[in-house]
This record gives structure tokens, C-alpha cells and sequence, in this order.
């Protein structure tokens, strides 16, 4: 059937790819990635995804000539962003993309196969993203993007259990050689700690009513092993509204479990760190975030890098890099236009900041 083929060209590819390419398997063995792909669960059809702010990151990324510039996409996705990239640069030009859904990677293989000189693709968490280059032989790079959250392929496939409106399995896992799930989150936790982290991640206001609703089902009926149940636990405490719109009313609820089950924010700042080391000069790093919480790490982070000599050593992540001079390429973040927005839904609360290595 004609619906199934793409599903079934993105696997042979991916496999094709996979055997025929030294590099991923020197990161195979090195277990940057892992072994096998699973082979369900693969949205049928495949789900369009229109990336965000596409020209204000090329704009940013891709703003002067230089024909041997490598550019790191580490939420590659389904390829969208990569692809305007390596449109927009020259041949000799390459781009690596990393990300931690083998699904995702598959699917970039598929996309982005007219550029396959140009692209490498690996499977790989943004935190390691300085062993990644490293593996790689890259100890410098042009430009870098990360555009957090998650795909459009993840969000329409029901198996992957991170969209409250789609009956699935409460899973959330982006890379699913993890071993923990939104479930076993749900179901373990006390009504305390999953109060603290519904408010925490979700910033979700009635977050004791929705634990102690969750808790009470799972006491009385056993363990919530699927979204559309947790969905409707939810709605029986929350009413959602925004812009005068009605909302789904898990929704911050679901936000939260997938941060959690990700460690989407611990990632980031990690991420963050190892990215901005990895700038050469002239470089520039690019970061699309979609919620206050991924944003406020992308702003302390890159005020740290700006001013090395203000702070005293900065804490954690946040630390000053060691090299390099840096500054905000712009004083406020980059919003999508009204038009984008009514075009594409996701770009609906995305924020782009950049960070330049100067010197
Ligand atoms: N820019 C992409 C879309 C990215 S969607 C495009 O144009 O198609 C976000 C992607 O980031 C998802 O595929 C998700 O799996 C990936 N991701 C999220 N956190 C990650 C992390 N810490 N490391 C690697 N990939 C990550």
C-alpha cells in the first residue's frame, strides 16, 4: 500500500545507512549509540512537521560565506532545519545531526538523503554533544542549533504516549533505551513529590488536586497505564483556558511527565555548556525553546557565557566557558511572526536567542 511505503524506505534506509557507515559504527561500539532501532510504533502516515523560524536561524546561523563550515543541528527531528541549512551553504558545507529518537534519525536519514556527502547523522543524547564531536574529530564548529521539545512525529504517534488528546501508552520516552516512563513516574511516585513536579515542570497551578486525583485512582483501581486515562483523571479537576481558548486540560500535566521522564531541562543545560565550548570564532550558537522554563536556562546560560569576567566562577552548568569571548546577538528573543504563528501551530510560543563567539 502506498501509505506504508515511506515507513518502510525510512527503515531500509536506516539500515542501509547503519552498515555502510564507519564513523556510526566507531560510535556504535563506542556506546554513543544504541544498537537497534525498534521497528514499531512508526506514525503512519508520517506526519508533516514545518520547523520553526526557519529564516530567522538561517539569518542567524548562515550569515557569512565560508565554504568549509560545519554546523551541528542537535535536535535534528525530521530534518527540517538541517535541510534549510544545507540548501542554504555551500556543497563543500556539512551539517551533523543528533538526536536521541532513533525514529527521528531514521527519518533525517530519508529526508535528507539528497545531502548525503554532506550529512552525518548520529543518535545521541545533546548532553554528550562534546564526546559526539569529539567521536567525530570536530573540535571547532561554525554554527550550532537546538530547537528543544518534541517533533511532530512524536506528538501524533499514539504509541509514543506524549500527546493528551491521542489514546496510547503513557510512555514519553524520546530515546527508548530509557528505563523510565511517564507511568512508572505516575504510578511511584508520592502524592507529594508528583504535586511538586506537576508545579515544577508544568507550572501547572492546580497541581495538588491533579496528584491527589491521580493518587486516588491509582489506589482505588490500580495502575494508569495509558494516556487517555490520565487525561480524563485530569480533566475531572482541571478547566483550561487560554486566549479565551479552550485548552486541553492535561496539558501542562503531560508537559511536566515528558520534562521529567527526558530530564529535558538538566539535558539542555548540560547541552548548553558543551556547545558553547564547541563554538569556534565567529561562531554561533542557536536555541529555539517553547516554555518559560527551557527559556530561562537558555538566558542565564548564555548571560554567563557574556559576561566571563563579571561572574565569580558561576554555578554548575552556568560556569563561564574557559575560552572565548561572547555576546547575545540580540538583547530580547527573537519571536515568530503573527503569520508564522496562524501557519504553524507549534511556533506558537517558540523563542530564539543566539550566542556569538567574538573572539
Ligand atoms: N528542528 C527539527 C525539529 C526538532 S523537534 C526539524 O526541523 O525537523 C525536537 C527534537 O529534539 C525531537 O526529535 C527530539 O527527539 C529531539 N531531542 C529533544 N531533546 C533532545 C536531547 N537532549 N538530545 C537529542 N535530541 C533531543
Amino acid at each position: 500500500m502506498i501509505m506504508n511505503r515511506p515507513v518502510k524506505a525510512h527503515y531500509l534506509f536506516y539500515r542501509f545507512y547503519r552498515v555502510t557507515s564507519p564513523w556510526m559504527k566507531a560510535l556504535e561500539e563506542e556506546n554513543v549509540i544504541m544498537q537497534d532501532p525498534p521497528n514499531n510504533a512508526v506514525p503512519n502516515p508520517i506526519p508533516h512537521h514545518s520547523p520553526v523560524l526557519v529564516g530567522e536561524v538561517l539569518s542567524a546561523l548562515v550569515y557569512r560565506p565560508d565554504d568549509k563550515a560545519v554546523y551541528l543541528d542537535c535536535t535534528v527531528g525530521m530534518g527540517g532545519h538541517a535541510d534549510a541549512i544545507l540548501q542554504a551553504t555551500s556543497p563543500t558545507c556539512s551539517v551533523v545531526g543528533i538526536d536521541r529518537d532513533e525514529e527521528a534519525i531514521a527519518f533525517a536519514g530519508l529526508k535528507l538523503n539528497p545531502f548525503q556527502d554532506r550529512i552525518k547523522l548520529v543518535h545521541g543524547s545533546f548532553k554528550r554533544i562534546s564526546e559526539i564531536a569529539n567521536h567525530l574529530g570536530l573540535s571547532e564548529v561554525n554554527g550550532i542549533l537546538v530547537d528543544c521539545g518534541v517533533s511532530s512525529m512524536q506528538l501524533t504517534s499514539s504509541e509514543r504516549g506524549f500527546s493528551c488528546a491521542l489514546s496510547g501508552p503513557l510512555d514519553m520516552r524520546m530515546d527508548r533505551s530509557l528505563s523510565r516512563t511517564a507511568a512508572d513516574i505516575v504510578n511511584t511516585l508520592r502524592e507529594e513529590d508528583l504535586a511538586n513536579l506537576i508545579y515544577r515542570y508544568g507550572e501547572e497551578r492546580a497541581s495538588r488536586k491533579v496528584a491527589a486525583a491521580i493518587v486516588r485512582y491509582r489506589e482505588n483501581e490500580g495502575p494508569i497505564i495509558r494516556t487517555d486515562c490520565l487525561s480524563e483523571i485530569v480533566s475531572r479537576v482541571v478547566y483550561r483556558r487560554l486566549k479565551g481558548k479552550r485548552i486541553h486540560p492535561a496539558t501542562k500535566t503531560f508537559q511536566a511527565l515528558r520534562i521529567a521522564v527526558n530530564d529535558e531541562l538538566g539535558e539542555l543545560e548540560e547541552g548548553l555548556a558543551g556547545a558553547i565550548s564547541l563554538l569556534a570564532v565567529g561562531g554561533r550558537l542557536a536555541v529555539i525553546s517553547f516554555h518559560s522554563l527551557e527559556d530561562r536556562i537558555v538566558k542565564q546560560c548564555f548571560r554567563a557565557a557574556a559576561k566571563p569576567s563579571v561572574s565569580t566562577g558561576g554555578i554548575g552548568a552556568f560556569a563561564p566557558p574557559r575560552r572565548g569571548r561572547f555576546i547575545n546577538l540580540y538583547k530580547k528573543p527573537v519571536i515568530p511572526t503573527d503569520e508564522e504563528i496562524a501557519r504553524n501551530g507549534r511556533a506558537r510560543s517558540a523563542k530564539l536567542r543566539v550566542l556569538e563567539r567574538v573572539e
